[in-house]
Order: structure tokens, then C-alpha cells, then sequence
């Protein structure tokens, strides 16, 4: 879980390839800890707080 690659950008956790698929940075980490999933952006208050749009999962720390 933790060798997923995070998009720098957007914090979005990217299970496969090397292009975030959210905003298309290839900026990526494997420095990360924690996640959310967010199944309802629009109606999540943390979503908002990320400025997250897209369903998906999150990182919520990147450490680099
Ligand atoms: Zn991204």
C-alpha cells in the first residue's frame, strides 16, 4: 500500500502507471503517509479543505 506513487500536485494516489491521472503531473512520490478515500468530493468537508474535484484516493502527508 504504502509503494503507491502520490501525485505531487494533487495528492492523488496513483495505483498504476506514472502519470497522475487527475491532473496529468508527472511529479510523483513514494514519500507519503495516510490516505482518505473520497467517494464524494463535492459533499466532503476535507475534500474542500484539499481542494479535491475528482473521486479517488488521497495522501494526506507527502514527506517529500
Ligand atoms: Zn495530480
Amino acid at each position: 500500500m504504502e509503494r503507491d506513487k502520490v501525485c505531487r500536485n494533487c495528492r492523488r494516489v496513483i495505483e498504476k502507471g506514472s502519470e497522475c491521472p487527475n491532473c496529468g503531473s508527472k511529479a510523483l512520490t513514494t514519500f507519503w503517509r495516510g490516505y482518505v478515500l473520497l467517494l464524494n468530493p463535492e459533499k466532503s468537508e476535507i475534500a474542500s479543505k484539499m481542494g479535491i474535484s475528482t473521486p479517488g484516493k488521497y495522501a494526506l502527508r507527502i514527506s517529500r
